[in-house]
């Protein structure tokens, strides 16, 4: 797609800084990292979202993903790190083209995330969600 911003950096034609490129994907420097080493795992071929991906390609890459959080550890010295993907504005995705962040995450400067637990009311409420869940696999 000739106006995605990620199509253009995969293609070349807007300049990134390269982490891992094989022939399906590419992996660069996060332009705003969450945190110092921040890198996106993005496909050459364009999907809006991981929803609207193949199997083959989100598993690639997962695989591409981890192999550069165990990179990040060797090479900067994260002790952790965050690798998530953000689909549709409601969840933050502001790029309209399928990317993974890989987030290193060091000791004494953890970049903390706002995960707050909302409970169920009781085992049969998240029953019941499952049930749906399963239903539409
Ligand atoms: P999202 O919010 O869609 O999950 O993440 C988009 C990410 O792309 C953000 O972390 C943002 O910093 C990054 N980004 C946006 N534009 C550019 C760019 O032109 N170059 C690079 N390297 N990263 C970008
Ligand atoms: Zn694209």
């Amino acid at each position: 797609m000739s106006d995605c911003l990620f199509c253009r950096i995969a293609a070349g034609e807007i300049p990134s800084t390269k982490v891992y490129e094989d022939g399906k994907c590419l992996a660069f420097m996060d332009i705003g990292p969450v945190v110092q080493g921040h890198v996106l795992v993005v496909p050459k071929e364009h999907f809006a979202n991981l929803g609207g991906a193949t199997d083959e390609i989100a598993g690639h890459l997962i695989a591409v993903a981890r192999k550069i959080a165990v990179a990040q550890m060797k090479a900067l010295g994260s002790a952790g790190f965050n690798v998530i993907t953000n689909q549709g504005a409601v969840a933050g995705q502001t790029v309209g083209h399928l990317h993974f962040h890989v987030i290193p995450q060091f000791e004494g400067r953890a970049h903390k995330w706002n995960w707050d637990a909302h409970p169920y009311a009781d085992m049969a409420e998240a029953a019941a969600l499952a049930e749906k869940i399963r239903g539409a696999l």
